[in-house]
C-alpha cells in the first residue's frame, strides 16, 4: 500500500480529535497535546503575545503551553462564562479589540489615509467587511474594516489572519478625520 498517511501526534487530549499538522496544535506539559479547536476556545482566557528580537524575528509567548491538561480542561468548561464576564465588563459589545499601537499609510490620490490599528482581540471575532465602531476619547466613529492581518515587527503585515479572542492582529480601515491611538477600543455590536 503506497501513500499511507500517518497521524504522528495522535489525538487531542481534551476532545479526542485527530491532530493534523496543517491545522496546528500545542504541546502541554507532561506530553499531552491539544488541537486547534480546543486552543481556539480557551485562547480568549490566555491571550497570545508576540515580541520581536533585534533581528526582527517573531517570538511567541503562549501561556497555553504552560497549562497542565487538568487546567486546560477546566478552562475549556469555563470559557463561555469567562467571555460573558468580559462582555459585561465591556458594555455587552459583541466583540472588542484593544488598540496598542497605530501605523498609517497614504490612501492614494484624494483618498483618506489607511489606518492599521495593531493590538489584540479581547473577545469575539472581527472579519473583513465588518462594520465596527472606533471608540476614541469619548467619541465613536463608524468604520468598515478592510482587512485583518498578522502583526510584524514594523506594525501590520500583509498576511491575513483570523481576528478571534486572544489573538494579536491588526485591523485595517480608512476614513476622513479619524483619530486612533493606543488605548482606543474598536467594537462590534
Ligand atoms: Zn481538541
Amino acid at each position: 500500500m503506497a501513500n499511507v498517511k500517518t497521524i504522528e501526534q495522535g489525538f487531542c487530549s481534551l476532545c479526542g480529535r485527530a491532530l493534523l499538522p496543517n491545522e496546528g496544535y500545542l504541546n502541554l506539559s507532561a506530553g499531552s497535546h491539544i488541537c486547534s479547536h480546543c486552543i481556539g476556545k480557551i485562547r480568549v482566557m490566555h491571550p497570545l503575545t508576540l515580541t520581536w528580537d533585534k533581528k526582527g524575528n517573531e517570538v511567541r509567548h503562549d501561556p497555553i503551553e504552560a497549562l497542565s491538561l487538568e487546567e486546560a480542561g477546566r478552562d475549556l468548561e469555563h470559557a463561555i462564562a469567562f467571555t460573558e464576564e468580559l462582555r459585561a465588563k465591556y458594555d455587552h459589545h459583541n466583540a472588542v479589540f484593544m488598540v496598542e499601537s497605530v501605523t498609517t499609510e497614504k490612501g492614494g490620490f484624494l483618498k483618506p489615509q489607511v489606518i492599521y490599528a495593531c493590538g489584540r482581540v479581547v473577545y469575539g471575532y472581527f472579519d473583513p467587511q465588518d462594520k465596527a465602531r472606533l471608540l476614541h476619547k469619548g467619541s465613536a466613529s463608524d468604520v468598515t474594516l478592510s482587512g485583518i492581518t498578522e502583526l510584524a515587527f514594523y506594525g501590520a503585515s500583509k498576511y491575513p489572519c483570523q481576528g478571534t479572542g486572544g489573538i494579536p492582529c491588526a485591523l485595517e480601515f480608512s476614513g476622513k478625520n479619524l483619530n486612533c491611538e493606543a488605548g482606543d477600543l474598536i467594537v462590534k455590536d
